[in-house]
């Protein structure tokens, strides 16, 4: 089996314990590789090695940062056919998927190294007093980038872009299910002419490596994408130290159809987005509102196609709709937020359970799962479920539909399905959510800032955003005198 080993200062080690773990393919059970389990020493040396080589990096120009960047995304994409192999073994989505994803990682490293040759501030003069301005964008000191595993490789490039193209060092935790496609992403990297210690790799358990990450003064900037319960523990670490955080957290996306809307348009982004990759995206659509009049027509055509998704291991069938979950225990809470919608009244009009057949025994395999006649008191109009599960209700009027997508601790995306501009505009403006998609199912642009309100998070990453939170500015003021 294919070992892994952690990245600390330029070299490729076993953690100081001789520790290992293994990854497991979610889908059959059988492990695909081992990894190197760092501690709190190794993580402690990747901070410092972040921390030594921060101020020679951080004053390399920005076109030697953005040669390199473009380098290693050329390397990852000619790897891309390879990798997404690995990412499926590891992760569970199918191949097209997988595809899918590393693909766009390599664009957000070419977009940020594109921004790393204009990574400049402004100019003004005074105003009233004969001063000349001008803004400094500084990077802001060694990151540490913490990810989750349904989009393990993509939710990096989020961070590794911007940091890099602003100058900063970086330790990065990728989550425990999936860091192989990670580690080779990094690689790349590192071929490309990255300077030791510039980024660095530990591969280990939340805690204590993630907490040392976040606790330990060297980092100077915390950038987490993860669930809600961590996201808090995170907030509340960093204050102590005042130090910056961005939070991309859960979701809960409302997913609002009025009458006029384009319902074959509505049907098909709403299957798409809500059962791909197992619902297990932090922008899935978690609860889907109908207009009562077109409320029939949508439920019937979205049962009809829900009930033919193509559930396998995405290895085998790599344009599979959906493989399986990540875990036993992501399954078990898709459970039960099942039995608790069925127990207070909630009818199902597909899936509801696991599918049958040898193929499935030894994954975490769940079927696509469509729910109506649910109230807002259920787990699965209020808390996360991650999972393939779509519940229905239905709304009279146009406010009425957008309270109930409010109706929500969540604010992360939300779907508003119209062809009129009025109702659209209306929604858009109304809907808290950091991102509102109008007849499309995605809300992900690498020029637009993503993130989230309410207990979705803090900050934004991507766009010029994302740039702007590895940086700190600084004002500097020269008063112009007439010379001797
Ligand atoms: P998680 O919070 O359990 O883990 C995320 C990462 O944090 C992992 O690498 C984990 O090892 C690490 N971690 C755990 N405890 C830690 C601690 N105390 N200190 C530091 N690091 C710690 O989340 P998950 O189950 O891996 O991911 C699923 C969650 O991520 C969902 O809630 C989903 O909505 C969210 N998510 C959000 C976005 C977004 O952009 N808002 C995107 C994808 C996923």
């Amino acid at each position: 089996m294919k070992q892994y080993e952690l990245l600390i200062n330029g070299r490729y080690v076993p953690a100081q314990s001789g520790e290992t773990f293994t990854v497991i393919n979610p889908a059959t059970g059988e492990p695909v590789a081992a990894c190197a389990q760092a501690g709190v020493s190794d993580t402690q040396a990747a901070l410092q090695a972040a921390h030594d080589a921060f101020p020679a990096w951080s004053r390399t120009s920005g076109r030697s940062r953005s040669e390199i960047m473009h380098v290693a995304a050329a390397l990852f994409r000619s790897r891309i056919g390879e990798l997404s192999r690995l990412l499926t073994a590891e992760q569970g989505k199918p191949l097209k998927d997988s595809n899918k994803e590393l693909q766009f990682s390599a664009d957000v490293i070419d977009y940020y190294a594109e921004e790393a040759r204009r990574n400049f501030g402004m100019h003004f003069e005074g105003d009233g007093v004969p001063t000349h301005s001008f803004t400094m964008r500084q990077p802001i000191g060694v990151v540490a980038a913490i990810t989750p595993w349904n989009f393990p490789v993509d939710l990096l490039s989020w961070k590794v872009g911007p940091a890099l193209a602003v100058g900063c060092t970086m330790v990065i935790k990728p989550p425990s299910e999936a860091p192989l496609a990670v580690s080779e992403f990094i690689r790349c990297f590192i071929e490309a002419g990255l300077p030791s210690g510039v980024l660095n790799l530990v591969m280990g358990p939340g805690r204590p490596v993630g907490s040392e990450m976040v606790t330990n003064p060297l980092s100077r900037k915390i950038a987490f994408t993860g669930s809600t319960t961590t996201g808090l523990w995170i907030a509340q670490e960093a204050a102590k130290q005042l130090k910056p955080a961005t939070l991309e957290l859960g979701g809960s996306a409302p997913f609002v159809v009025f009458k006029d809307a384009d319902l074959d348009l509505a049907v098909s982004q709403a299957l798409r987005r809500a059962f791909s990759h197992a619902g297990q995206i932090c922008i899935s659509v978690n609860r889907i509102f109908l207009h009562e009049s077109i409320s029939k027509e949508f439920t019937d055509k979205f049962t009809a196609a829900a009930r033919k998704l193509k559930v396998a291991n995405g290895l085998e069938f790599p344009d599979a709709d959906l493989g399986p979950m990540i875990s036993e225990s992501g399954r078990q809470t898709v459970r039960e937020h099942v039995s608790d919608a069925v127990a207070k009244g909630a009818r199902v009009l597909a899936g509801g359970h696991e599918p049958q057949g040898v193929e499935f025994s030894k994954g975490y395999f769940y079927l696509p799962t469509v729910l109506t006649n649910v109230t807002p008191d259920m787990r699965v109009m209020q808390e996360e479920t991650f999972g393939p599960v779509a519940p229905i209700a239905t709304f009279k009027t146009v406010d009425e539909g957008i309270d109930m997508a409010n109706n929500s601790p969540y604010g992360l995306a939300a779907y508003v399905f119209t062809n009129d501009l009025n109702t659209a505009m209306y929604a858009a403006e109304r809907i808290q959510s950091g991102g509102v998609g109008i007849n499309i199912n995605d809300i992900t642009d690498i020029r637009a800032p993503f993130g989230g309100m309410k207990q979705s998070g803090m900050g934004r990453e991507l766009g010029q955003q994302g740039l702007d939170s590895y940086a700190e500015w600084k004002h500097v003021r020269v008063l112009m005198k007439k010379p001797e």
